[in-house]
């Protein structure tokens, strides 16, 4: 029976540590961290992730800078509220919720926003030194994935990993991070010829496909290490992630639970990457 590695806990003592660390530099500044948050229409799901990232700024002593536009806001409405959170100094990070209304150009909009207070790590120069091996901004599901397998102890090196899932959100930045640790990597996405047979060869497997459930316990290797990033909403309305949890804990030596596995990791993430951009780019 696998070990359940706990998303929650970790995150709350990541949350602690960079307490500390939003702390000394406000004293020394004389002001805090901030991060400007752009939620455009009115999508009911955006509205709560934004609402919790902002709750979870206010624990940590990080300043939030709200900036509601309607659904028919234009690109050019968007594009000057990007371009007043570049400009602002308070500001030192910058997150705008995805999805976008369709009208507007996401990808522009993502490289719009100030490389140097990219919090959310997707712009393409992010992209990029996250490929070359000098990260700066990491986003944050990836990286809250690579936190859990370091406190639980995983030996990375020479490991075969397999990601299923290529999104530039997910899949692709995790297969870069665990290439950087001297994993083998394989990525699945749904062109994939066997991925019963290529999971059934990993020694860490990261889910980040969203359907739910379609990871099968039986593909499991025996002693694997499963991070299911997958959020899922069942029929009954309960929630699950990409991966069969209780048959492949059955397999797995560590498995992510869904919830409370690596979701509470992006947030302290998204905070962390804040206050590393304010001390990267606001140093004294
Ligand atoms: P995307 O929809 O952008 O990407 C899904 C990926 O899964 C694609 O690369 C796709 O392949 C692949 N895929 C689809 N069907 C199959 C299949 N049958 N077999 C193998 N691969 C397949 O999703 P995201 O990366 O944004 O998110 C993935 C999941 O993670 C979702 O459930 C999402 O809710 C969750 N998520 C959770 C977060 C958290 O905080 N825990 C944060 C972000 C996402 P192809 O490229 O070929 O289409």
């Amino acid at each position: 029976m696998g070990e359940i590695i706990d998303g929650k806990r970790t995150a709350l003592e990541c949350r602690k540590a960079l307490k500390a660390r939003v702390t000394a530099y406000t004293e020394k500044k004389g002001y805090p961290p901030g991060l400007g948050v752009i939620l455009v229409g009115e999508d009911p799901a955006s509205a709560v992730y934004v609402r919790n990232k902002e709750k979870a700024c206010e624990k940590a002593g990080i300043a939030s800078f709200h900036n509601s536009l309607p659904a028919d806001a234009s690109q050019a409405d968007v594009e000057a509220v990007i371009d007043r959170m570049n400009d602002d100094p308070m500001c030192h990070g910058i997150l705008l919720q995805l999805p976008v209304p369709k009208h507007i150009d996401s990808d522009a909009m993502l490289r719009r926003i100030s490389p140097e207070k990219d919090a959310d790590g997707f712009h393409p120069m992010s992209a990029g030194l996250l490929a070359i091996g000098q990260p700066e901004f990491v986003p944050c599901t990836p990286k809250g994935v690579m936190v859990l397998l370091e406190k639980a102890g995983v030996e990375l090196s020479g490991a075969h990993a397999v990601v299923v899932g290529r999104s530039n959100i997910v899949g692709k930045p995790a297969a870069q991070l665990l290439l950087s640790k001297s994993c083998t990597v394989t990525i699945c996405h749904s062109r994939t010829r066997d991925l019963a047979a290529e999971v059934a060869r990993a020694d860490i497997v990261v889910a980040a496909v969203g359907i739910p459930e379609m990871i099968k316990g039986e593909w499991i290797k025996p002693g694997a290490v499963v991070i299911d990033v997958g959020i899922n909403r069942r029929e009954d309305g309960s929630l699950c992630g990409d991966v069969e949890y209780e048959a492949a804990r059955e397999r797995a030596s560590h498995i992510t639970p869904v919830p409370g596995g690596v979701g509470p990791m992006t947030v302290a993430m998204l905070l962390e990457n804040t206050v590393e951009g304010a001390l990267r780019y606001d140093a004294p």
